[in-house]
């Protein structure tokens, strides 16, 4: 069966098809795939919301399974934001790096640092069905950028139990404890009856 993997986002794809690989399941990237929209506005007040809308719209324009992700950070000391606006939280057009440069302004002289990175996955099926699982990492928000790898705020992001940020820890690691792994290994076990 194939399944249209909406993101065009390289990190996050090499992410999913890591976790999510399934005997019966063929893996289509949206970058593989002519004539779909080239980007769906991303406009819902919640992940899971902007997740639905990104699968509904390309499963209706492939005429294929669909799985979309949102996900974002949210920081306690901000009341959750960036939270959807995480993409484009220093203006529109910005970089990681502008968004990155913002939190920590934002931050400066704050100490309660905990943030969490959440994640939403939604699955929409050709005929209309719809389901959604989530994701979260907790962790805080270091004082200075800190690693190379990855992207988004990772070299931001240190997650429990660990001292590295995510731009610092092995992709390895961060691929097992990330909101997207969470999310991903329960879409995994819970929609597997699907796919057979
Ligand atoms: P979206 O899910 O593609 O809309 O991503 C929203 C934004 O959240 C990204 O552009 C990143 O800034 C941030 N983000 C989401 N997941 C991660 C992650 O795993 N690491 C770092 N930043 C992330």
């Amino acid at each position: 069966m194939q399944l249209l993997v909406a993101t065009r986002n390289r990190h996050k794809l090499a992410e999913i098809m890591r976790i999510f690989k399934h005997d019966k399941l063929d893996l289509i990237a949206a970058d593989d795939l002519a004539g779909l929209p080239a980007d769906v506005e991303e406009d819902a007040d919640t992940f899971e919301g902007n997740a639905l809308k990104k699968a509904r719209v390309l499963c209706d324009a492939s005429g294929l399974w669909t799985m979309a992700d949102d996900s974002g950070l949210e920081v306690d000391a901000l009341n959750g934001a960036p939270g959807v606006y995480s993409a484009r939280y220093a203006g529109q057009d910005c970089d990681c790096h502008a968004n990155n440069l913002k939190l920590l302004s934002e931050l400066k002289g704050t100490t309660n640092r905990t943030a969490r990175f959440r994640c939403a996955i939604a699955l929409c099926a050709t005929d209309g069905r719809e389901w959604l699982v989530n994701g979260a990492c907790e962790g805080r928000i270091t004082t200075a950028a800190r690693g190379q790898n990855g992207f988004g705020y990772d070299p931001l992001f240190v997650p429990d139990g660990y001292v590295q940020s995510f731009a610092e820890l092995d992709a390895g690691i961060k691929n097992k404890i990330s909101h997207r792994a969470h999310a991903l290994r329960l879409a995994a076990k819970e929609w597997k009856m699907l796919f057979i």
